[in-house]
């Protein structure tokens, strides 16, 4: 299977979509907001410098998140694919991955994103906090954190088209419709 980059602004759906493609074709998973919210759990150093960003809806610095995706990425078995959730977040990001993938002979594959209304979005993490409590969806943060995403990350979909890699999602009110979709773009890559 081809690496995924998948991608879109917060509460879109990326956990959830990697999830299911993860199942459906026994790819490898990276979720660096998962890793970072491990390492706050275990109260390690990294965790410990993390917190102050997330709990701001801010990002995490450039240098440090690439350091711990490469060494997350080296991690896991390699040949089967991997699906990169929630990174990268800027242009650096995006280089840097490019450069890590083809010092290693890989490559970033495909992109996914998913593209739904800010008002979904804020209803979907305001649910989530409720069922989860994460301690960044409430609605202030989400506010900065939806900022942060224009400002930062949205650009980023221009880069990815320039690469020709790009394949836009539109949310249209039914889960099992976006993944009928997303799996038929997945296996038209992997021909
Ligand atoms: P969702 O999981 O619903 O898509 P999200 O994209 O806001 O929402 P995560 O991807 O879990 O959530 O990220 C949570 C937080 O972790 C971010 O707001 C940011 O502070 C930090 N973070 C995660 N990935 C990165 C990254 N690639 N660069 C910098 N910070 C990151
Ligand atoms: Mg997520």
């Amino acid at each position: 299977m081809k690496n995924i980059i998948i991608f879109g602004a917060p509460g879109s759906g990326k956990g959830t979509y990697s999830d299911e493609i993860v199942a459906k074709y026994e790819m490898g998973h990276i979720s660096t907001g998962d890793v970072l919210r491990g390492e706050i759990k275990n109260g390690t150093e990294l965790g410990k410098i993390a917190k102050g960003f997330i709990d701001n809806g801010q990002l995490i610095p450039d240098e440090l998140m690439i350091d711990i995706l490469a060494n997350t990425y080296d991690a896991l078995p390699q040949g089967k694919g991997v699906i990169f959730d929630g990174f990268p977040r800027t242009i650096a990001q995006a280089e840097a991955l490019k450069k890590m993938l083809s010092e290693r002979g890989h490559d970033m594959g495909m992109m996914i994103e998913l593209v739904v209304d800010e008002e979904t979005l804020m209803a979907r993490l305001l649910n989530r906090a409720i069922e989860q409590g994460r301690a960044d969806d409430n609605e202030e943060t989400i506010k900065k954190r939806f900022e942060v995403y224009h400002n930062q990350t949205a650009p980023l979909a221009d880069w990815f088209e320039n690469e020709g890699l790009r394949h836009t999602f539109n949310w249209k009110g039914s889960k099992d419709l976006m993944l009928e979709e997303i799996f038929a773009a997945i296996e038209a890559e992997n021909k």
